[in-house]
């Protein structure tokens, strides 16, 4: 029987590893229909190619709840280009944490603003002070987010209620804007101090993105992103760019709302089922998944990977340059 089988293509992707699935052949019978075989860390599931009909009902359930839906996995498997489906036309790439290593110097200066914040606040209650988490409460309740809805957001989960107060609020104003613009500041100035790194895999993604002719763009909730771009030198390589300035101009909402991934694929002429979104921040991928995209590319920086998928992640790397293997 086996004789009669012929096998089109393996893949041994650390995608398909990711859910257990150890490969996967694509496969057809002389004279019939392709079929796929994925070989499972529970067993051996075989399935019409594309309907992902055939497979049992614990194996449905294995492959619903990860990003290895069959279909996708087809996809994937068919296109063979920078990892992502045959269908896509345009990457839309977040920026802190995918391209450049801003993430930490963000967080850095959340811990900071938030820590000096709390601690004044702790001494005026007399309740313990309890020092703002850079990775718990970072991923959680700021990273990707505009920065006031960050400051709102991680507020509301301490019990915090300030007043808004106004964009053009100084730095010591205790008020949602006053500690925006404090953070604010206190990033500007790390990265006046410390610059900015790219990183090399994601540069090296994003040139072989435009060789094959895909669009690319920049989706951050970060004012600053063309000076983080610029700082980084690569400016130069995105058609589009849609950050925090843009955002507050067509009253766009953050992330995890969709809006800003959805503006640049439409400012890159594509359907939203034609771009794919890396990202990084939980609240990132969501949008990615909220807005009908047609592959979420969720970049594991700091061990959150399950987290990633259970937010919308089809795929997670560690390194961009995966997707180039
Ligand atoms: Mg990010």
């Amino acid at each position: 029987m086996e004789n009669d089988v012929v096998t089109t293509r393996e893949h041994t992707s650390p995608r398909v590893d990711r859910c257990g699935c150890k490969s996967a052949l694509r496969t057809r019978r002389k004279g019939g229909r392709q079929r796929l075989r994925l070989h499972c860390a529970d067993g051996t599931l075989t399935s019409d190619a594309g309907t992902g009909r055939g497979a049992t009902h614990r194996h449905r359930r294995h492959l619903t709840a990860s990003w290895c839906d069959t279909n996708k996995l087809m996809r994937s498997i068919e296109s063979g280009r920078l990892g992502l489906p045959r269908t896509i036309r345009a990457c839309l790439f977040d920026l802190d944490g995918v391209l450049t290593r801003t993430a930490r110097v963000h967080a850095t200066a959340w811990k900071e603003m938030f820590d000096a914040f709390l601690r004044d606040r702790a001494a005026q209650t007399e309740e313990p002070f309890v020092p703002f988490d850079p990775v718990a409460d970072y991923g959680e309740y700021i990273d990707g987010k505009l920065r006031y809805d960050g400051v709102r957001s991680f507020l509301t989960s301490r019990g915090i209620e300030l007043p808004e107060g106004a964009a053009t609020d100084p730095p010591d104003a205790t008020t949602v804007h006053g500690l925006g613009n404090q953070k604010n500041e206190l990033v500007l100035s790390l990265i006046r101090t410390r610059g900015v790194d790219a990183y090399d895999g994601s540069v090296r993604y994003v040139r072989a993105a435009g060789d094959a002719g895909l669009g690319r763009a920049v989706v951050s909730a970060s004012a600053n992103t063309r000076d983080v771009l610029e700082a980084a030198g690569i400016a130069d390589l995105f058609e589009v760019r849609i950050d925090g300035i843009v955002a507050a101009e067509q009253h766009l909402r953050g992330k995890p709302a969709p809006d800003t991934f959805l503006a640049a694929a439409k400012a890159l002429e594509v359907d939203a089922s034609e771009a794919a979104v890396f990202e990084d921040a939980l609240a990132g991928v969501a949008a990615g998944q909220a807005g009908g995209f047609g592959f979420v590319v969720g970049v594991d920086r700091v061990g959150h990977a399950e987290a990633l998928r259970e937010h919308g992640a089809d795929v997670v790397v560690q390194d961009l340059a995966e997707l180039l293997e």
